[in-house]
């Protein structure tokens, strides 16, 4: 019989740490800013810490100015985080320990599928295959079982996946030698002590892949909310790759209030600096009114 395992919003817990953790393939646009306003209001909103994270692991899709350039853009508009920025880039030691304890735990199975042979979910493939029989190149997977991984999210409510019928077996360190995000992020957030998750509803489907490996690695899980995406006219997502452009950091007031009204909240039409906009909007935060819809902008 299938376990339910129950992740849900931990109600009256006293500590807070949420998180922005954007990867560093160029500047934020519009709707990277939606979902780092997201997360920085809900933090402050509950007297909670803010932090930034760099998710640089995959250098060839990555800009060395962009670091730099996101945090100006961050700063421009008022979100302040604590403490120092941690860079995945310096982590790589705790995935490799993560890694080594899921082998240990035979979590994981090694895969020599190529690419083009797998569309979609993974069949399951190579999962008898041990390592000790395996020559690399190979990427790690994975095992995922029929449980089904349950959290309440903040904003899309009751979330019941099936990983294995979802996604099946996942990638946790890529045949080029790069460790996944799915991993990544799971052992950042633990160690970064974080409480929430607030981020871009695109991640609505990473979540229960996330949950399920804090649970293979012994980690705590945490509060996940994830907030709509903003999209242009065809209705694709904003994203370099669609050449969404940069926010522009010298009209910040229209922007943030923009970005409000994209979380459905009251856009502090009176406001007159970045900070009085800011205080005010973190006051007045309302996790009720966030939309699921995505934002036309
Ligand atoms: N680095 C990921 C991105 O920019 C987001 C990670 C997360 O918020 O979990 O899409
Ligand atoms: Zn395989």
């Amino acid at each position: 019989m299938a376990t339910i395992i129950d992740v849900s919003d931990r109600q009256g817990a006293s500590r807070y740490v949420g998180r922005f953790a954007p990867s560093p393939s160029g500047p934020l646009h519009f709707g990277s800013l939606v979902a780092a306003l997201a997360s920085y209001l809900d933090a402050r909103n509950r007297g909670g810490q803010w932090l930034l994270r760099i998710e640089d692991l995959d250098p060839p899709r990555e800009s060395p100015e962009a670091p730099a350039h996101i945090m100006s853009q961050l700063r421009a508009h008022g979100l302040r985080w604590d403490g120092d920025v941690l860079f995945q880039s310096t982590r790589l030691h705790a995935y490799g320990e993560s890694l080594e304890v899921l082998r240990e735990t035979h979590a994981v199975f090694p895969c020599t599928c190529t690419r083009k042979s797998l569309s979609g979910r993974y069949p399951g493939t190579c999962r008898t295959r041990s390592y000790s029989d395996t020559d690399p190149p190979f990427s790690e997977r994975l095992r995922t079982t029929h449980d089904v991984v349950s959290f309440s999210d903040l904003v899309f409510g009751l979330q019941n996946c099936d990983v294995e019928k979802q996604s099946g077996d996942f990638i946790v360190k890529r045949k080029d030698g790069l460790v996944a995000y799915q991993l990544a992020v799971t052992v950042d957030d633990a160690f970064q002590g974080i409480t929430h998750v607030i981020r871009g509803s695109d991640l609505l489907d990473s979540t229960a892949r996330q949950i399920l490996l804090s649970q293979r690695l012994y980690l705590p899980t945490m509060t996940y909310g994830h907030v709509p995406l903003v999209v242009d006219q065809q209705g694709n997502k904003l994203s370099k790759q669609t050449q969404a452009p940069p926010i522009d950091t010298k009209a910040p007031i229209p922007t943030l209030q923009r970005a409000l009204a994209a979380l459905g909240q009251n856009t502090q039409a009176d406001a007159s600096s970045v900070s009085q906009l800011v205080e005010r909007a973190t006051d007045a935060w309302r996790r009720p009114t966030i939309p699921m819809t995505p934002f036309t902008c």
